[in-house]
Order: C-alpha cells, then sequence, then structure tokens
C-alpha cells in the first residue's frame, strides 16, 4: 500500500567530486571515495533536496 520511496544510494559533488554513499547502519552518509574539499559547499548530483526519513 502507498508509495514507497527509494532514496538515493550514493551522490556526488558537482562542485568539488566529493563521492559519499548511503550508509543503512549509521543512517548516515559516508565517503565512499574522494573527500573533496572539506570547505566545499557541497552541490549534489542528486534531483532536489532528499531529507532522509527518521522516525
Ligand atoms: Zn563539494
Amino acid at each position: 500500500m502507498g508509495v514507497t520511496i527509494t532514496p538515493p544510494k550514493e551522490r556526488a559533488c558537482e562542485l568539488c567530486g566529493r563521492e559519499e554513499r548511503w550508509d543503512d547502519e549509521v543512517e548516515g552518509w559516508r565517503i565512499a571515495d574522494d573527500p573533496g574539499n572539506v570547505y566545499c559547499i557541497h552541490e549534489w548530483d542528486i534531483n532536489g533536496s532528499f531529507v532522509p526519513l527518521r522516525e
């Protein structure tokens, strides 16, 4: 029943190249490979502004 929302599992910053992967265990993003620029504001390549749902 209802709509199943499938959140993105990975994202990359279009500005500095940072790559992150969603980790279900910590319910947060983890650096997948390139940490990019720590001072970057990060412009993620996923559509819209995805906000993880918390119960
Ligand atoms: Zn960035």
